[in-house]
């Protein structure tokens, strides 16, 4: 159920540049998922179609793509955390409690549909 609501507020944020951009649909959404963020890919593929019914995102096609998470430790900077082993250094295990990436939920791109010329 979580991934339905994010699904949701997805589908507000690019229906809002969609209207913004004056277009009626997208063809497509790209969403940035941070390994850290709460939200399983997977799960969010699989609710996005019945959440985008009747909206102008029907049909369009998501890809999730997964951010790393980052942390800064005392002696490496900036590491690449591996989500099984927690916030803490993957060459040390210092524990780096501040993530610089990888909690991020956000919509990178958006693909509209051009308006069908044959229409106008
Ligand atoms: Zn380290």
């Amino acid at each position: 159920m979580h991934e339905a609501s994010v699904a949701l507020s997805l589908i507000d944020v690019a229906s809002e540049v969609l209207r913004e951009h004056g277009a009626a649909q997208a063809s497509a959404l790209t969403v940035r998922v941070g390994a850290w963020s709460s939200v399983v890919p997977e799960a969010l593929q699989a609710a996005f179609p019945a959440c985008a019914e009747g909206t102008p995102l029907e049909g369009a096609r998501l890809s999730v793509v997964t951010v790393p998470g980052v942390g800064e430790c005392p002696v490496h900077g900036r590491v690449t955390l591996d989500v099984t082993r927690g916030l803490r250094c993957p060459e040390c295990g210092a524990p780096t409690p501040t993530l610089l990436a990888g909690d991020e939920l956000e919509l990178d791109e958006l693909e509209l549909v051009e308006p069908d010329l044959e229409d106008v």
